[in-house]
C-alpha cells in the first residue's frame, strides 16, 4: 500500500481527510481545511524549524528582546518581564485551579490589531471557551479560538 504523503486537517475541529474539501463535513466550517505534507515522517503545515549551525556562546550577539506585556504584573514578572515573541510557555497546575481562565484573560489582553492571538484549547470545545470568555468579558476581535 502506498504511504500517504499529504493529508488535510480541519483547523476548526481536527477532522482528518486525505483529499481537499471546501467545507468540513464534521463541523460544517468553510475553508477550514489545511493541507499538511509528510516530511521526514512527520506531517507539517508550512512551518518548520530550521536547524541552526552550532555557534560558540561567546559569538552570539546580545539582543534586547522585545516582550509583550500582559498587564498582569505577577504573570509578566514570572516570565522575566513579559512574553518573549516566539517563546513557548508551559503553564501547569491542579485541575480547576484557573489555568484556562488565566490564559484566556492573558490571550485577550495580548491581542491587538498588531498582534492577533490564537488560543488553542486541548480540553475544551470552542463553545466552552466562548462561555468562559463571556463570563470574563473577553471579547477582542483579534483573539481567535480553536480546539
Ligand atoms: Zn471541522
Amino acid at each position: 500500500m502506498e504511504k500517504r504523503k499529504t493529508r488535510f486537517l480541519c483547523q476548526n475541529c481536527g477532522y482528518l481527510s486525505f483529499k481537499w474539501l471546501g467545507r468540513c463535513p464534521q463541523c460544517g466550517e468553510w475553508d477550514s481545511i489545511s493541507e499538511e505534507k509528510m516530511k521526514e515522517g512527520v506531517f507539517t503545515r508550512g512551518l518548520s524549524l530550521t536547524p541552526s549551525k552550532p555557534v560558540s556562546i561567546r559569538e552570539i550577539e546580545r539582543s534586547t528582546l522585545s516582550r509583550y506585556l500582559s498587564g498582569i504584573d505577577e504573570f509578566d514578572r514570572i516570565l522575566g518581564g513579559g512574553v518573549v515573541p516566539g517563546s513557548l510557555i508551559l503553564v501547569g497546575g491542579e485541575p480547576g485551579i484557573g489555568k484556562s481562565t488565566l490564559l484566556l484573560e492573558i490571550a485577550n489582553r495580548l491581542s491587538s490589531p498588531k498582534s492577533v492571538v490564537l488560543y488553542i484549547s486541548g480540553e475544551e470545545s470552542i463553545e466552552q471557551s466562548k462561555l468562559r470568555a463571556t463570563r470574563l468579558g473577553v471579547d477582542s476581535a483579534y483573539l481567535y479560538v480553536s480546539s
